[in-house]
């Protein structure tokens, strides 16, 4: 990728004033990079606008594609943060200081790295430390795809490390922002890396598997296509194909046998709307014979990253075992770019409310851990300890769903108690919280949550929140809620209390 490569791929997207600009970061980062090569031996420059050329691709919004171009500048050359914004701007300084943060920190721990989770950890510190603004992690999730892509030329063992930090941690990061095409091709570099003679033995068995069943599928495919444009719903159906990496994660389920795994190719059926999702589900089951249990609606109940789809599994006339996603253009498009299509060219008046309040407004609701995350992030700068344990809970942990009893959706980490629900829906709610309703039925402070419950709190004037109840909760935010209201009514007595109060003495006595 070069300049003018660039600058071609930028041009049917962006605003002449905005390409200007592009040129100009281009012209920054050349200079800034004069001299340095890679370990490919291509100049480093190299580097920078093939992540740029990425962020155009998902369509980021042009702050982030010219972050994208500055993103090792900051760190690798002399060129500075104030240098940055006086040339760019606020915003586009603010990315690339919060993509250096990641990387510095990464590079000051690698002595750490051996032990896996201990990676984990300091990483998810790292990432929440810079979360307030997501876009960082989009631009860190391009730089580390072309990191991964050129990966061969690094020595073994690091090859080793960077593989494995992406499967276990950027491409869960990718799922969370709902970014499945960029998940997806993380997993499969770092996993051709980490297991290269599996991954091409799998890829062997993958492809003869295929040629047998393409034909096959090709005559369902038709038959579908038939019955979908006869009863007038208009779409495409389209084959496709299980990744290398989630077959051999399927396999490890099924004890390595093949015959099992029923999804090595699916159909996708893209529809225009919602309703015709529905009357395609119709249809196929009038077709073929449905396997009830494997009937998935994520479009009333979507996944917690905001997936949405129908999935269906059918048995044909002829025996053959296929699977149908039926989604509309819209669904189809966030399952494959995520949070990044929050942040497209077109939206920029999206992009501007998001930047303007960081991260509470233009975020779908069930994307809700960002702010989660970011409230963490504050917590964790103002030097509060947050134990390894919760951080997991709060971050890597599957999320959940559930709802009030008006129908109101809310997003909680796998695990988590009523009173967590509780405090969620609002601080008054947990602290007059006196019993809980779970589908109609009684249930206890300490029994876990399950995704798709309805949660009614049964509240009380004159409840009070207790002590005890810290045993109850199982998020940072109920926890920090409930600490607050205990420090109020005097029930939790602690050193922070006294800090406080000398603290504020301080305070005082500066004025
Ligand atoms: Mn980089």
């Amino acid at each position: 990728m070069d300049k003018n490569q660039l600058l071609e791929k930028a041009r049917p997207y962006y605003e002449e004033n905005q390409l200007l600009e592009l040129e100009s970061a281009i012209n920054e980062a050349t200079m800034a990079h004069a001299g340095q090569v890679r370990k490919s031996g291509e100049a480093y420059i190299s580097h920078p606008l093939a992540v740029a050329a990425t962020l155009i691709d998902w369509g980021m919004d042009i702050d982030s594609v010219l972050a994208g171009v500055l993103h090792d500048t900051v760190e690798d050359t002399e060129m500075s943060l104030g240098t940055i914004e006086s040339l760019f701007g606020k915003d586009v300084a603010f990315l690339v200081d919060g993509v250096t943060k990641v990387s510095k920190a990464r590079s000051g721990m690698q002595d750490l790295t051996e032990y896996l989770p201990q990676t984990k950890d300091n990483l998810s510190k790292l990432l929440i430390a810079v979360g307030q603004d997501v876009r960082v992690i989009i631009i860190k999730l391009a730089d580390r795809l072309h990191n991964l892509s050129t990966l061969q030329h690094m020595p073994i063992e690091k090859r080793q490390k960077i593989a494995r930090e992406s499967l276990e941690v950027f491409a869960p990061m990718a799922d969370r922002l709902g970014m499945g095409r960029v998940r997806m091709q993380l997993e499969e570099l770092a996993f051709s890396y980490l297991q290269p003679d599996e991954f091409r033995r799998l890829t062997n068995l993958m492809k003869n598997r295929l040629g047998k069943s393409t034909r096959k599928l090709g005559v369902v495919r038709q038959e579908v296509e038939r019955e979908l444009s006869r009863q007038n719903i208009k779409g495409e159906v389209n084959g496709r194909v299980k990744s290398i990496y989630s077959l051999h994660r399927k396999l490890l389920k099924v004890n390595g046998n093949i015959d099992d795994i029923y999804d090595l190719m699916a159909l996708r059926v893209v529809v225009e709307t919602k309703e015709d999702c529905y009357r395609a589900l119709g249809i196929l089951h009038s077709l073929y014979q449905p396997m009830i249990e494997r009937i998935k609606d994520y479009i009333a109940v979507p996944k917690p990253n905001g997936y949405q789809s129908l999935h269906t599994t059918v048995l044909t006339p002829s025996k053959q075992i296929v699977e149908f996603q039926i989604r509309t253009y819209e669904m189809h498009e966030y399952a494959e770019r995520g949070l990044a299509a929050s942040f497209h060219y077109h939206e920029q008046k999206a992009t501007k409310a998001y930047t303007e309040r960081r991260g509470n407004g233009g975020l779908p609701a069930e994307l809700q851990w960002i702010t989660q995350m970011q409230e963490i992030a504050q917590r964790l700068r103002s030097g509060e300890e947050i134990s390894q344990d919760q951080l997991n809970v709060d971050l890597f942990g599957n999320r959940i769903f559930v709802y009030s009893p008006k129908g109101d959706i809310y997003n909680l980490p796998e695990g988590a108690l009523p009173l967590d629900f509780a405090y969620l829906v609002h601080s008054d709610i947990g602290k007059r919280s006196y019993g809980f309703k779970v589908n109609g039925n009684i249930h206890a402070f300490n029994k876990p949550l399950q995704n798709g419950d309805v949660v009614e709190v049964v509240t009380r004037k004159m409840a009070m929140p207790k002590q005890a109840w810290l045993d109850l909760v199982k998020t940072t935010h109920a926890r920090n809620k409930l600490r607050a209201h205990l420090r109020q009514t005097g029930a939790l007595e602690t050193i922070t209390g006294a800090a406080n109060i000398i603290r504020q003495k301080t305070l005082r006595s500066k004025k």
